[in-house]
Formats: C-alpha cells, structure tokens, sequence
C-alpha cells in the first residue's frame, strides 16, 4: 500500500513549518494546533486555529495517525486531553522532564550523563551557600520557560545571585556552576517505539549572546561517538518515542557535559536540510510515525548561520546571499523585530576547504 499518514503538530512556528516540508513528499499530510494567525507553518499545512487547550481543535489532533510537537511547554491540559486517542510523540512523560531544567539535569544523571554541579532555588532560603556549592560563578537560569539565552543572567557573589534571583521574579529557578567549555556541540536521536534508533551527525555551535549564531557539521569529529553513546544512554533510559537533540559543554580534555535537551529538532540540525542526508525534520516526522529509520547526519561537508532580526543598517545582503554558490536561504515568513529569528543560510560544499572559504564569506553578508 503507498505510504500515507497524518501527522499533527502540536505548535506552529518555523519548525512545525519545516516539519510540514519534509512530510510532504512521504504522503504525509499536516494539521497544526497554533492560536497565531500569521502561524510560519500556515503557508504548507493546515491550521487548526485555536489555543493549545482548546477541546475541538484537540479533537482534530486526535484523530491523526501521530502527534508530535514543535515546543516543550506544551500545556498539561493538552497532553491529558489527547492521552490514550493518538499516540504523542515524545510523550508526557519525557516532556515533563525536559520542560523543568532541575528535573532534566536529574534525569540526565541517572542516565549515566554528567552535567554542570547544579542547585535548585525554589524560596529565599535556598540561596544561602548556593553559590559556593557550584562552585562561585554560575548561571541562574529560570526552571521553566527559557530558551535563547532568555530568563538567565550570570552571577559572580552572593549580591549578584540574590539581584538576578528578584530580576528573574522569584520564580523557581536552577543555579548552574559555570563552564569553562572548549566548545559547545550538539547531537540529535531518534527512536521508534521499538526501540530502532538513528542519529545525527555531531555539530559544532556558536552562540552569540546566548543566541546560535552559526552550527558547522565536523564529519569525524573526535567527541561523536562520545556523544552518540550518551545520546543513545538518555533515549533508551528514557524510552524516546520521537526525536530529541542534546546540547554538550566540551570540556578542554575533551569530555562532554550535557547543557541542555530539546525533546524535537534543533536549531543546530537545519544543516541537514541541504547536506545531502535524510534532514532531521524527516527522521522527526519518520519517528513520530513509527516508520523506518536512517541515520540523519548530512553526506556532505555544511554548516548553517541564522538571520536574526536586524539593527538599522544591519540588513543582510539578500542579493549576496542569493549568488553564493552552495548557499540555502530558508526564511520563515515572520515580521521582522530586532533579535527574532527570521531564517537562517545553510552551506553546502563538497570539500572542508570549500565550506570554510565559502562559511567567511557568508558570515560577511550576515552582520551581527
Ligand atoms: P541555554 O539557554 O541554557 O542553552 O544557554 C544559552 C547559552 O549560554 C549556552 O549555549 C552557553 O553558551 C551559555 N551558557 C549557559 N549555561 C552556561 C554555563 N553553565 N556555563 C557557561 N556557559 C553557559
């Protein structure tokens, strides 16, 4: 019988938009859960207009062969209504993990992966001395909510800590032990209900304010099969139904420390789109569904720089861009604010030499 399917998404961003593009030529077809009428994945999959709550739009979902997501914080109510009618990939309990920084860190460790020294900060009282048990300089972070960069600030004394823990509102937060990392990567994994697992290739990242700038794929890189083994110890431990990407903290002799896990695509995997490889949207969208999977790290040598909303005078240079041999632009449809993210180039080349040449002058066209 021809492959067919329907698949929802709970989420309608950039990343339910590029999920939707690689479910299409498998005869999968789309719906998505999104309140936002300018939705990024309104233009190639159909809308379901209404609040991640809502009780007929849940229904709808229900209905799909699969549900899989484009966001962490999906709300308890939905994932309640939709337990037991469709099978939601990754699943409430593995989202509950990793939508609640302590609660991940946690659950990281008993998988067998190390992390940064850590302490919960949930009332006043929990600040005292918890500087010093990480280790003096640290990062507090909020323990729901964040991403980019956003809801943390780093702390060097007592002072610092107890100013940024009012910034942050005293909500309940993580105080990280800082890293001195040699560079930050990152890793994706896949895995059916079966247990049949795939991964992606092991990329190296960038990040500019707390924002991913650039993420290069490194063929051969000597810390992935580090990083496929703790990729593949959190999936099993967990029992992952889907995808999920692992940021690292390589530390200088080169052991990795995992940062951080999104249960669904990265933003450091669109280089798969266009390195010649099945894309990480394809090995979500073949997961989610149970289908078969293949590894998803790219064949050729790429690299990805993302376009962020602009200051004046800071534009891309759109025509550059567009002539650059072996340049992908990919936007995503959305207003323009400074600081949003807006698309982004992947890179293609057929030798490392060639991606580097090509990787400057690209960075030139892109200010930041
Ligand atoms: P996050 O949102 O937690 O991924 O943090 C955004 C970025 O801030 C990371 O990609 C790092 O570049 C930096 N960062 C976060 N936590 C730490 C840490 N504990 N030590 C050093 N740098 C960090």
């Amino acid at each position: 019988m021809t492959p067919q399917a329907t698949l929802g998404i709970l989420g309608g961003g950039q990343l339910a938009r590029m999920l939707a593009l690689a479910a299409a030529p498998l005869n999968v077809r789309v719906l998505f859960l999104e309140p936002d009428p300018q939705a990024p994945a309104r233009v190639c999959a159909e809308q379901l207009q209404a609040a991640y709550t809502d009780p007929a739009g849940l229904a709808r979902l229900a209905e799909c062969d699969a549900v899989t997501l484009e966001f962490e914080n999906v709300p308890v109510e939905a994932l309640a209504a939709l337990s037991g009618r469709v099978p939601v990939r990754p699943g409430g309990a593995l989202l509950e993990r990793s939508k609640h920084r302590a609660r991940e860190k946690e659950a990281l460790q008993a998988a067998g992966a190390q992390t940064a020294p850590f302490v919960l900060i949930e009332s006043e009282g929990d600040l005292s001395g918890a500087l010093e048990r990480v280790g003096g300089r640290g990062v507090l972070k909020t323990a729901e909510l964040g991403y980019d960069g956003k809801g943390q600030a780093r702390v060097r004394s007592d002072a610092e800590l107890q100013f940024a823990w009012n910034e942050l509102g005293q909500v309940p937060c993580v105080l990280e032990g800082w890293v001195e990392f040699a560079r930050e990567v990152s890793l994706g994994v896949a895995r059916r209900p079966g247990g049949e697992l795939a991964f992606s290739g092991l990329t190296e990242n960038l990040h500019v304010g707390g924002v991913l700038r650039r993420s290069v794929y490194r063929p051969g890189d000597p810390v992935q099969v580090q990083a496929r083994a703790l990729a593949r110890a959190v999936a099993e431990t967990w029992e992952l139904e889907g995808l999920l990407t692992l940021e690292f903290f390589e530390q200088p002799g080169g052991e990795l420390l995992v940062n951080e896990v999104a249960p669904r695509v990265h933003n450091s995997g669109h280089l798969t789109q266009n390195g010649g490889g099945v894309s990480q949207f394809e090995a979500q969208v073949r997961a989610a569904l149970d289908w078969p999977l293949h590894d998803f790290a790219p064949l050729l040598p790429c690299a990805m720089v993302n376009i962020l909303g602009w200051a004046s005078g800071q534009e891309p240079d759109w025509q550059g861009i567009l002539q650059l041999e072996g340049a992908h632009l990919h936007l995503y449809g959305k207003a323009h604010r400074p600081g949003r993210k807006l698309g982004h180039v992947n890179l293609v080349a057929q030798d490392e030499g060639t991606l580097r040449a090509r990787l400057d002058e690209l960075e030139g066209l892109i200010p930041y």
